[in-house]
C-alpha cells in the first residue's frame, strides 16, 4: 500500500506564485506563472512552443516629435508643453489621481507600477477629461490588471429607449460590467448617449460611425463630419472610440474568400464608402487629426477591427491578419501623438487558434491592451452564444487579452433585453475571473478559498454570502429543501461527502473552524429577487413558492434556531431518510 512518504508516481510542474495572497500555496498549489509587472510577459501564460514572440518595442519607442528620454527613464517633452492624457503624465514621470484610484482597486499594482505600464502602453485608463467630472470611477485596462468585462448595449431602429438603456446601464454595473458600449443604432442617439454618460460610474465607449451617418448616405461622409462628430461625443464625455480605420482597400480582395464577408458594422460602412468613392479608408487619411481630436479630451483608441471574422471558416485568414498589422501602424501613430489604445479582436475562432491570434496581437501591437469580442469557439449553438464565446472568451484572456467584450444570448438573434444583458455578464465574468486566477493575478483566488472553506463546513450562509450570485443559489437551494442543515437535496443524507467528511475530519480533513456552525440557521423567507427566481423557473407550484416566500420552518423543526429535525446530530439515518423523502422534491 502507498504511504505519504512513497516517492510520488508523478512530476508536478513548478510551482508558481500562488494566486491566493492568503493562503501560502495549497497543495499542489497554483502553477501560474508568477507576476512579471513591467516586462513585456506581463502575467503571460506560457508560450506553446511556434508562437509569436513578444514585440521588443512598447510605447516608449513611439514619443512625438521633439521629445526626449533622459536619464531617470522618464521623457521631456519641449518646452511650453502641457500634458493632457493619461499617457502624457506618465510619460513624464506623473502618477494622476486615476491611477492612485486604479492602484486602490486593484491592490496586487502600486501608482508607480500603474504608471509605468500606462508609459509603456501596455496599460490604458479610459477616463475622458469631461466624464471625470460626472461619475466615473477610474479603473484600467491591461495585463498587469485583472482582466476586464464590457457590456454592449444601444436603442436599435426596431427597439428601446433611452430609459430603457440607462436601465441596462445600471444592470450591467450591477451584475459587473467594468466598462459598457453604446451601440445606439436607432432613437435619439444623442439624448441616450449623454444620459448614459452621466448617470454611468464606469467608462463609456461608442462607435461614432453611427451617428455619423444618421440622416445621411455614408457616400456622403467627408472629413469634416467625421472630426466634427468625434469632437461633439468627445465634448459630452465619451472614454473610448471605436474606429476602424485598420480596413484598408487592399485588404477588400481577401474578404471574397470568406463564407461570410465583412460583419463589422463599422467595417462592411467604411468598404462600402472606399469602393464608391474608389479610395483608401477615410478614417485611415484623416488618422493624425483623429488623433488630435482625442487627446484633448484624453478619449482613447479602440482601434476596430473591422475585417473580424464571422464565422470559424474565415477565422486567422489573410483579411483578417493583414487589418490587424495596420492596427499596429496605427497604434504606433496613435502613441506619438500622446494618445491611449487598445485594439479590438475576433470574434468566431476556432479553440486551438486563439493563443496564436492573441500572441500576433502582442507582436505587431507592441503590448498595447487586446480587447476581444468572445470569440465564439462553435457557430451552431445560436441563444447560447454567451457559453460558445466565454469558452474563448477564457482562453484569450488566459494568452493575452487584457478586456473581454460580452456575448448574450440573443446574440446574431435579437436586441439583448435586461435579462440577456445579465447573462452575458456573469459568463464573461466567469471567463475573466477563470484567467485571472489561471494568470496567477495576486490576490485573485481568495474568494475561491473562502467560498471552498464556508463549503466545507456546510455553512449555507456563508456559501451564498460569497457566491457572485446569492440570490439565485440561495432560491436554488431551497427550491429543493428549504432548511440550512448538514445536506443538500443533490445527494441527500446518506450520501452526502462533505457530511460524511465532517464525520471523519479529525482522521484525514483540515476543516477550517471558523466556518463551523453549531447551529443550523433559520434560513429567512425568499426575498422578492429570489422568488421571481423561482417563478421563472416553474419548478415549483405558486403554493409552495409562496410558503417559501412567506417561509415557516415549523415542517423540519428548525424554528426558533434549534437544529433541523433531519441534522445527522439529532436524528438517526433512518429518521433522517423519512424526513427527506418527506420533504425533498421527486
Ligand atoms: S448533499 Fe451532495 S451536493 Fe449537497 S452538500 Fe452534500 S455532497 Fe454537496
Amino acid at each position: 500500500m502507498a504511504s505519504s512518504s512513497s516517492p510520488r508516481p508523478y512530476t508536478l510542474p513548478p510551482v508558481g506564485g500562488n494566486p491566493s495572497s492568503a493562503a501560502q500555496g495549497t497543495s499542489p498549489g497554483s502553477f501560474a506563472a508568477p507576476p512579471r509587472v513591467g516586462t513585456p510577459w506581463t502575467f503571460s501564460s506560457p508560450d506553446t512552443p511556434g508562437m509569436p514572440a513578444p514585440s521588443a518595442k512598447t510605447a516608449w519607442d513611439f514619443l512625438p516629435a521633439g521629445w526626449t528620454r533622459g536619464e531617470g527613464g522618464f521623457a521631456t517633452p519641449p518646452p511650453g508643453f502641457t500634458p493632457v492624457t493619461q499617457l502624457e503624465h506618465a510619460r513624464l514621470g506623473l502618477v494622476t489621481p486615476e491611477m492612485r484610484r486604479v492602484a486602490e482597486r486593484e491592490p496586487h499594482l502600486t501608482p508607480e507600477q500603474v504608471r509605468d505600464e500606462v508609459a509603456a502602453g501596455r496599460m490604458v485608463i479610459p477616463a475622458n477629461r469631461v466624464h471625470l467630472g460626472y461619475r466615473l470611477d477610474p479603473m484600467a485596462i491591461g495585463r498587469a490588471s485583472k482582466t476586464k468585462v464590457n457590456a454592449n448595449m444601444g436603442a436599435s431602429p426596431i427597439a428601446s429607449s433611452t430609459d430603457e438603456e440607462v436601465e441596462k446601464l445600471r444592470w450591467a454595473e450591477r451584475w459587473g460590467a467594468d466598462t459598457v458600449m453604446d451601440l445606439s443604432t436607432g432613437g435619439n442617439l444623442d439624448a441616450t448617449r449623454d444620459a448614459i454618460v452621466r448617470a454611468s460610474t464606469v467608462p463609456i465607449g461608442t462607435v461614432p460611425i453611427y451617428s455619423m451617418i444618421l440622416g445621411r448616405k455614408i457616400e456622403d461622409l467627408d472629413a469634416e463630419t467625421v472630426l466634427k462628430s468625434l469632437d461633439h461625443q468627445a465634448r459630452q464625455g465619451v472614454d473610448y472610440f471605436t474606429i476602424h480605420a485598420g480596413v484598408l482597400r487592399e485588404h477588400l480582395p481577401f474578404v471574397r474568400r470568406r463564407l461570410i464577408g465583412i460583419v463589422s458594422r463599422g467595417g462592411s460602412l467604411l468598404a462600402k464608402w472606399m469602393i464608391h468613392h474608389g479610395r483608401q479608408n477615410l478614417m485611415y487619411e484623416i488618422w493624425d487629426e483623429i488623433c488630435q481630436v482625442m487627446r484633448r479630451f484624453d478619449v482613447t483608441f479602440s482601434i476596430g477591427d473591422g475585417l473580424r471574422p464571422g464565422g470559424l471558416a474565415d477565422a486567422s485568414d489573410e483579411a483578417q491578419l493583414r487589418e490587424l498589422a495596420t492596427l499596429g501602424e496605427l497604434t504606433e501613430r496613435a502613441w506619438r501623438h500622446g494618445v491611449q489604445v487598445m485594439v479590438e479582436g475576433p470574434g468566431h475562432v476556432p479553440f486551438d487558434q486563439i493563443e496564436y491570434n492573441m500572441k500576433l496581437q502582442r507582436t505587431l501591437c507592441h503590448g498595447a491592451p487586446f480587447y476581444v469580442l468572445g470569440p465564439l469557439v462553435t457557430d451552431v449553438f445560436p441563444g447560447y452564444d454567451h457559453i460558445t464565446s466565454c469558452i474563448g472568451a477564457t482562453a484569450a484572456a488566459y494568452h493575452g487579452a487584457a478586456m473581454l467584450c460580452y456575448v448574450t444570448p440573443k446574440e446574431h438573434l435579437g436586441l439583448p433585453k435586461k435579462d440577456d444583458v445579465k447573462q452575458g455578464c456573469v459568463a464573461y465574468k466567469i471567463a475573466a475571473h477563470a484567467a485571472d486566477v489561471a494568470l496567477g493575478i495576486p490576490g485573485a483566488r481568495d474568494r475561491d478559498d473562502e467560498l471552498t472553506k464556508a463549503r466545507a463546513a456546510l455553512n449555507w450562509e456563508k456559501h451564498f454570502e460569497l457566491s457572485f450570485d446569492p440570490d439565485l443559489a440561495r432560491a436554488y437551494h431551497d427550491e429543493d429543501l428549504d432548511v440550512d442543515t448538514d445536506f443538500c437535496a443533490m445527494c441527500g443524507h446518506d450520501w452526502c461527502s462533505v457530511r460524511i467528511s465532517k464525520e471523519i475530519q479529525q482522521f484525514a480533513s483540515g476543516k477550517e473552524g471558523d466556518y463551523a456552525w453549531e447551529k443550523p440557521k433559520v434560513t429567512a423567507a425568499l426575498t422578492p429577487e429570489q422568488r421571481a427566481i423561482l417563478e421563472q423557473r416553474g419548478v415549483l407550484s405558486p403554493a409552495e413558492i409562496h410558503r417559501l416566500a412567506s417561509k415557516t420552518k415549523q415542517a423540519m423543526g428548525a424554528a426558533g434556531g434549534e437544529k433541523a429535525a433531519c441534522h445527522s446530530d439529532v436524528t438517526d439515518d433512518d429518521d433522517a431518510r423519512r424526513l427527506q423523502e418527506e420533504r425533498v422534491a421527486p
